[in-house]
C-alpha cells in the first residue's frame, strides 16, 4: 500500500477561497517562500486512504483477541454512547460540588459496587491504571507503617508476578524479597516462612495467580503474614475469574488494586485509557489519596478529610469517563457478573483442554480465567519458537496469546479467551493452533519465517520498540 504522500496527485481536495488573501502585514521573513509538501488528493481518496489503513487494524470487532492478563473481551458499545452523554463529557473537573451531583452520584456509586465485589471498606478511584493502583496501594501500606513507627523494608513477590508487581514496591523503596513457586504453580509456604521476618511489611499476590491457578493456601499465607504484623496486597486486575464467587476480603487481603480497562469492559491498550481504582480496609481508609467522594444521606461530596492521606495521587479525581462506562458495565450486568466469571473460568479450561494434547501445559491444574502453555516441544523437536507461533497465528488472522510470560514458564504461551467468545470462536482457534502445531513437524521453515500475508513481515522486536521509523522519506 502506498502512503497517501505518493498517492498525492495534485488535486485540490477542498478551495477555501479563491481571493488573495493580502499578507502584507506580516514580516517577509516569517513568509514561506517553498512548497509546504502535504500531499493533494480529492476528498473521496482520502477517505478510501484512510479506511484502507483502519483495515490494517486488529481489533475485537474483527476477531479472537486471546492475550492471557490483558483480558481483551468485548467492551459494549453502549458504554461509549452513555461516557459522552454531554452532561458527562462536557463537565468541567472545576465544577462545585453542588452543580456535580448527577457526577458524584455515579462515582459514589461506583465506589460502593466496588467495596461490594471486593469486600472493601473504603475505595478511591483516583489511580489511572493498574500499575498506578499498585504504587498507590504500596504508598498506603508504606504510610501506614510510618505512622505506625514501625518501619519496614520488605516486599515478598512471589516470581509469578506480573512485572508491575516488583517495579512497583521498588518505587516505594521497598526491598524486594522475590519467593520461588512450587511443582502446582502456587506460593511455597515453606518458602514464604523462611524470608518472613519483622522487616516484612507486606506481599503483593494475584490470585489466581499468573499462572491462572487459584492458590489454594491463601488463607494460612494471610494468617502467616497477620500474624507477623504484615499486610496483604492483591492484585486484581483480572477480577473476572472470581467475581460473585469469592473476593479478596474473604481471602484475607488489605489492599487491592481493580483495572476497570480489562474486568470492567472499558476498551484499553491502544484503545483507550485505563482506571486502577484502590479498595482497602476500614483500618486503611484514612491513608487513601484524598478526595474521597461521600455521601452524607442528602449531597454527595469531595472528602478531603483523610487523617492520613497519602495525598492525590491524579490530577482531580481519575478518568472520569472510563468510571462512566464500567459503572454502566456493571449495572447491565447486575448479578450476571457473576456468570461472567463463570464462563471466563469455563471457556479457559475447555481450551486447555483442547489444546494440551498438542502443546505443553507446565502446570496441568484445574485453571481458573486463563491457562499457560509452553512452545518447549516444538522448540526442542522442531527449532519453532513460541514467536514464531505468534507470528504464524497472525498469518491466520488470529491475535497471538501473550508469549514469554509469566517468566517462570519457558517459551509461555498465555491463552484467556474471556468470557465474550463463543463455543465456535474458540474452536477455530484450537482448530489453527492445532494446524501450527502439526505444520511445526511437516513443514518449520514456514513456521519460523512467518508471519506472510501481513503488511509488514518479521520485524526486530528490539530496534522496532526502541528506534520505531515513523518518517516517510519521499
Ligand atoms: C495488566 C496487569 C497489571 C497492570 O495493569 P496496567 O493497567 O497495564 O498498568 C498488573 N497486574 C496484572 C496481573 C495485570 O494483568
Amino acid at each position: 500500500m502506498k502512503t497517501i504522500f505518493e498517492k498525492s496527485n495534485g488535486v485540490d481536495g477542498i478551495n477555501l477561497t479563491d481571493e488573495k488573501i493580502d499578507i502584507s502585514f506580516l514580516d517577509s521573513s516569517f513568509i514561506r517562500r517553498d512548497e509546504l509538501g502535504l500531499p493533494q488528493l480529492g476528498e473521496l481518496e482520502v477517505m478510501r486512504h484512510y479506511k484502507e489503513l483502519s483495515d490494517r487494524n486488529f481489533c475485537i470487532e474483527k476477531g479472537f483477541y486471546p492475550l492471557g492478563s490483558c483480558t481483551m473481551k468485548y467492551n459494549p458499545k453502549v458504554n461509549e454512547f452513555l461516557a459522552s452523554l454531554e452532561n458527562f463529557g462536557n463537565l468541567h473537573p472545576l465544577t462545585d460540588d453542588a452543580d456535580c451531583q448527577g457526577a458524584l452520584e455515579l462515582m459514589y456509586k461506583l465506589q460502593e459496587a466496588l467495596k461490594i465485589l471486593t469486600g472493601m471498606d473504603a475505595v478511591t478511584l483516583q489511580p489511572s491504571a493498574g500499575a498506578h493502583g499498585e504504587l498507590t496501594g504500596m504508598m498506603i501500606i508504606k504510610k501506614y507503617f510510618e505512622v505506625k513507627g514501625d518501619l519496614r523494608k520488605k516486599v515478598i513477590i512471589p516470581d509469578s508476578a506480573h512485572g508491575t508487581n516488583p517495579a512497583s514496591a521498588k518505587m516505594c523503596g521497598f526491598d524486594i524479597v522475590e519467593i520461588k513457586s512450587n511443582d502446582k504453580g502456587q506460593v511455597d509456604i515453606e518458602a514464604l516462612k523462611s524470608v518472613l521476618d519483622k522487616d516484612v511489611a507486606a506481599i503483593m499476590m494475584t490470585n489466581p495467580n499468573t499462572l491462572g491457578i487459584f492458590e489454594e493456601n491463601v488463607l494460612d499465607i494471610s494468617r502467616l503474614m497477620h500474624e507477623n504484623g504484615s499486610l496483604l496486597y492483591y492484585d486484581g486486575a483480572n477480577f473476572n475469574a472470581i467475581m460473585g464467587y469469592t473476593n479478596p476480603c474473604i481471602m484475607g487481603f488489605d489492599v487491592v488494586h481493580l483495572n476497570l480497562h480489562k474486568t470492567m469492559a472499558t476498551p484499553h491498550g491502544g484503545g483507550g485509557p485505563g482506571a486502577g481504582p484502590v479498595c482497602v480496609t476500614k483500618s486503611l481508609k484514612e491513608f487513601l489519596p484524598a478526595p474521597l467522594i461521600d455521601f452524607d444521606g442528602q449531597k454527595y461530596f469531595r472528602n478531603y478529610n483523610l487523617k492520613h492521606s497519602i495525598g492525590s495521587v491524579k490530577a482531580f479525581y481519575g478518568n472520569f469517563g472510563v468510571l462512566v462506562k464500567a459503572y454502566a458495565y456493571i449495572l447491565m450486568m447486575g448479578k450476571n457478573l457473576k456468570n461472567a466469571s463463570e464462563n471466563a473460568v469455563l471457556n479457559a479450561n475447555y481450551l486447555k483442554e483442547k489444546l494440551k494434547k498438542y502443546y505443553d501445559l507446565p502446570y496441568d491444574e484445574i485453571c481458573m480465567h486463563e491457562f499457560v502453555l509452553s512452545g518447549e516441544k516444538q522448540k526442542h523437536e522442531n527449532g519453532v519458537s513460541t514467536l514464531n507461533i505468534a507470528k504464524a497465528l497472525m498469518d491466520e488472522n488470529t491475535h497471538p496469546p501473550t508469549v514469554y510470560f509469566p517468566l517462570i514458564v519457558h517459551e509461555a504461551i498465555m491463552i484467556e479467551p474471556t468470557e465474550s467468545e463463543t463455543k465456535e470462536k474458540m474452536d477455530k482457534f484450537a482448530d489453527i493452533m492445532i494446524k501450527i502445531a502439526k505444520e511445526a513437524e511437516i513443514n518449520p521453515e514456514k513456521l519460523i519465517s512467518a508471519p506472510h500475508t501481513t503488511p509488514v513481515k518479521r520485524v526486530d522486536e528490539t530496534l522496532a520498540a526502541r528506534h520505531p521509523d515513523l518518517k516517510f522519506q519521499g
